[in-house]
């Protein structure tokens, strides 16, 4: 008699609950630019100030959550207003 008796038709199907029902949960970060339309202006130094650190860097988008597109005009900003002597370039 050939019987095939199947026995591990269990294990094989759906078992992967455990490993992959977690999903990481990151904050959800927006762009504030995005969001609340504001226009980034070299002259604004209290926004500005947001974005650069107490020695006077320039702060990484995935530190501050901003997008790409503001991230450059924000970049831009910032190294306009140095030019101009509002910003410092490094504070001591
Ligand atoms: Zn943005």
């Amino acid at each position: 008699m050939l019987i095939n008796k199947k026995k591990n038709t269990k294990k094989g199907g759906k078992k992967t609950y455990g490993k992959f029902s977690k999903k990481k949960q990151f904050k959800k970060r927006f762009c504030r630019f995005c969001a609340d339309k504001i226009e980034i202006d070299y002259k604004n130094v209290g926004l500005l100030k947001n974005y650069i650190s107490d020695r006077g860097k320039i702060f990484s988008s995935r530190f501050t959550g901003v997008c790409v597109k503001h991230q450059r005009i924000l970049t831009r900003a910032i190294k306009r207003a140095r030019n101009i002597a509002i910003i410092p370039f490094v504070n001591l």
